[in-house]
């Protein structure tokens, strides 16, 4: 299984809310379990990700990991 925003990951861990397979960096902690990049965004668990919606929700995920260590 490799994670649905870094498909050269693998992981074991997936989101609660939509099931998608993610790697430790893709998943925040949650009040139930944990929640992917685009639950956290407030993507519907539906709604298939687009290459350009993974882009997109990396890209962001970066941008508040390097705001978070200055
Ligand atoms: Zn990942
Ligand atoms: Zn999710």
């Amino acid at each position: 299984m490799t994670c649905t925003f870094h498909p050269d990951r693998e992981t074991l861990l997936g989101c609660t809310r939509c099931g998608r397979s993610a790697c430790p960096d893709c998943l925040r902690d949650a009040p139930v379990g944990q929640h992917c990049l685009a639950c956290v965004r407030g993507l519907s668990p539906e709604q298939p990700l687009t290459a350009s919606d993974v882009r997109l929700l990396v890209a962001g995920q970066r941008r508040a990991q390097r705001a978070r260590t200055g």
